[in-house]
């Protein structure tokens, strides 16, 4: 990793912002729990909001706790560049998966501040709400709202995995404000995050330059059979409907050595009744698939259900398969991928174009304006664990390519 002598952001205090971050929701060992709309979550975006206020930005929350600080431009068309991330996080979660792109995006307004550069579009940093989507779904919630794909009717009866709505979540914890983000004034969004897979580190490369984010298909699978004793009950005549999950289970581990890029999961599998000389009456599983592209998605799903289809007919069980996901991969604007790739190239950080493998508030933003990503390598390949760890370099690396990559997109009129 190289330095370079072009303007640079603060590295050590963007390393102790995110530890003073962390202290908010602190679990033992190191991780961090602020799930939406808590208590722990008010009391960080408080924090952000104090640090935003502190760097001179004007700061709008909107209704449903989205925290916005603006620095203005210089002109004439002063759309804002924005950048940031969330900061919520799963129940053991670590202290970068969010916070860090909320803090870069922090740290470079600042050194926009300290250095005097003036930019001709407005620059902003943006806290999105309840990206995760553990304790209220859906995840990604804050950028669907500030992108118009969900409205606060129907966001605010949404009852969480506790029994709260989330109505009662912002009126307890005073989440809400009243300054709405003008959709017209937003030109794009470069968002800052950890990998959380393994491949920069396998590559051992700084920066990773995200041109697209995967497609995701989840679907439940109810499997209705007979139970009957294990011991007299002859194979034939058994309708057995956690033979044939498991068999399922292993298909999808089949269809991807089958398709290449295609990544599948069944991660939740329950047998009824559950016993040890019971045959299973009915099987409940989910399967996530994902992939990069959309037709090799669509021929994943459709080979998997003619495959449940003949293991269900020769198995006598009954199938039912309820879509409970369909996200489209999104291909990131060419010139917000370009302005990230050269900030990489000036700063002389090795990298490499890639697909993020998990969901991101850039990919929603993605739907309505220019965006892109920028990836930094996550120790282990590890994320929503509390043992989440990147290094110093790495945070300082990816925030200064995040600064250069915004002044490539807001124009620096002076120095
Ligand atoms: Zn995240």
């Amino acid at each position: 990793m190289t330095r370079s002598t072009t303007v640079q952001i603060n590295g050590e205090r963007l390393w102790s912002e995110l530890e003073s971050l962390a202290k908010i929701g602190a679990l033992p060992g190191g991780g961090v729990c602020r799930l939406a709309f808590s208590k722990e979550d008010k009391q960080g975006r408080d924090y952000v909001e104090q640090r935003m206020r502190d760097a001179g930005l004007e700061v709008r929350i909107d209704p449903i706790g989205n925290i916005l600080g603006v620095r203005d431009g210089t002109g004439p068309d002063r759309r804002l560049v924005l950048t940031g991330s969330h900061i919520d996080t799963v129940g053991t979660g670590g202290k970068y998966d969010g916070s860090l792109g909320v803090l870069a995006g922090l740290e470079v307004l600042q050194t926009l501040n300290e250095h005097q550069v003036q930019t001709h579009h407005a620059v902003g940093v943006v806290a999105f709400v309840n990206e995760e989507g553990v304790r209220f779904m859906p995840d990604m919630m804050g950028s669907l709202y500030v992108s118009g794909q969900l409205g606060l009717d129907e966001i605010e009866p949404i009852e969480g995995i506790d029994g709260k709505t989330i109505k009662e979540c912002l009126d307890e914890v005073a989440f809400s404000g009243e300054d709405d983000i003008p959709v017209d004034f937003i030109k794009s969004f470069i968002e800052l995050h950890i990998e959380q897979g393994p491949v920069l580190l396998d590559k051992e490369l700084d920066i990773g330059i995200v041109d697209r984010v995967q497609g995701i298909l989840w679907e439940e699978v109810v499997l209705e059979g007979e139970s009957n004793h294990a011991g007299v009950t002859p194979m034939h005549r058994r309708r057995d409907a956690g033979y044939v999950a498991s068999s399922i289970a292993a298909y999808v581990r089949t269809l991807t050595e089958e398709i290449e890029g295609l990544r599948g999961t069944v991660g939740a599998l329950s047998l009824f009744p559950n016993l040890i000389n019971v045959i299973a009456k009915e099987a409940t599983m989910t399967i996530d698939l994902r992939h990069a592209e959309k037709d090799r998605l669509i021929q994943a799903r459709d080979l998997l259900h003619q495959k449940i289809n003949a293991l269900c007919e020769k198995e006598k069980v009954r199938p039912s398969i309820k879509p409970l996901a369909d996200v489209d991969p999104v291909i990131f604007d060419a010139q917000c991928v370009e302005s990230v790739e050269k900030a990489a190239e000036a700063l002389h950080y090795s990298s490499m174009r890639m697909i993020s493998g998990a969901g991101h508030d850039a990919q929603i933003m993605a739907s309505k304006w220019p965006a892109s990503m920028i990836f930094i390598p996550s120790q282990d390949g590890i994320s929503h664990n509390i043992n989440e760890y990147s290094t110093p370099e790495h945070v300082e690396a990816g925030a200064n390519v995040l600064l250069h990559a915004i002044l490539d997109k807001a124009g620096m009129s002076t120095l």
